[in-house]
């Protein structure tokens, strides 16, 4: 059972019809960038609560989720109505496993994401620890749409501070652009336009992936990394893909 604080709904921004960030300010537990914390709303008298991961990086504050409102979801659809000086359910502590300390060492870090699934890696990104422990550190993040396509100003100040080690990829599935890939992030390994679009291998011997966000997408990447003889990381037999699915 979680522990609820009293937060506060100190801003709110909506990137398209139907993604969203909310910042909330809260007293929760330290955490480690690519955590989790739940969040809750009382509707009717229940509280309806659901987990969200932290955009922000540990050290700054209001805690920021990047969320999408699911047509008829049973929270989503109360968080957008949410105005600053609204009071929202803060679990006390963060959990998850999608961290760098749970990842072993590498050359090179592909962050894969879907969706709103790019909120965890925008805070590991904007940490110290992949710099310092990888000699690349590639972000894949795949959309339907450009419109799709948030955080961008973030994701350039990150390309302005790691010029040499950082390479990003957007991934659009429904519209075609010359400075994004097309497709999906399975297909574009499988026929290798995603390593050859950056100059790197995929390897055993030099990648860790973390993947994150929808479930089909982390599944078939998977399999796709598994046949390249990539093996899912646990603590106690070490892999290369680390993966959270939102549903
Ligand atoms: C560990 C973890 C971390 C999560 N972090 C985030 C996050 O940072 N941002 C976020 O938007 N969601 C995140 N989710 C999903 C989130 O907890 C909710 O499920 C989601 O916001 C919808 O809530 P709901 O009550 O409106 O609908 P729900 O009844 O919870 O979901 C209904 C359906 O909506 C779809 N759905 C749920 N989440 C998403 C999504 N993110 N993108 C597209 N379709 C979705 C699925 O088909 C799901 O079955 C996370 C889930 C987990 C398990």
């Amino acid at each position: 059972m979680a522990t609820w604080n009293i937060g506060k709904v100190v801003g709110t921004k909506q990137w398209s019809k139907t993604l969203h960030s909310l910042y909330i300010e809260s007293d929760i537990d330290p955490f480690e960038a690519g955590q989790f914390v739940k969040i809750a709303l009382k509707i009717d008298g229940e509280v309806v609560e659901r987990p969200y991961s932290l955009v922000n990086p540990p050290d700054s504050r209001p805690l920021e989720i990047y969320y999408v409102e699911v047509p008829n979801g049973p929270l989503t659809s109360r968080l957008v109505k949410l105005i600053p000086g609204d009071e929202i359910l803060v679990a006390s502590r963060a959990h998850g496993f999608m961290i760098l300390d749970e990842v072993p060492q590498a050359k090179h870090l592909w962050l894969m994401a879907t969706g709103t699934g790019v909120g965890p890696f925008l805070s590991i990104l904007t940490t110290d620890k992949p710099w310092q422990r990888y000699e690349r550190v590639v972000l894949v993040y795949a959309v339907r749409t450009l419109s799709e396509l948030s955080y961008q100003e973030r994701i350039l100040q990150i390309q302005a501070e790691h010029p040499e080690k950082f390479s990003f990829i957007p991934f659009l599935s429904r519209e075609n652009l010359d400075s994004a890939l097309s497709g999906r992030i399975p297909q574009a390994i499988i026929d290798g336009r995603l390593e050859t679009h950056i100059g790197i291998k995929i390897s055993v011997e030099n990648s860790q992936i973390m993947l994150c966000g929808n479930p089909q997408m982390v599944k078939d990447t998977s399999n796709v990394l598994i046949e390249r003889g990539l093996k899912k990381h646990r603590r106690f037999e070490p892999g290369q893909i680390t993966a959270e699915n939102y549903w």
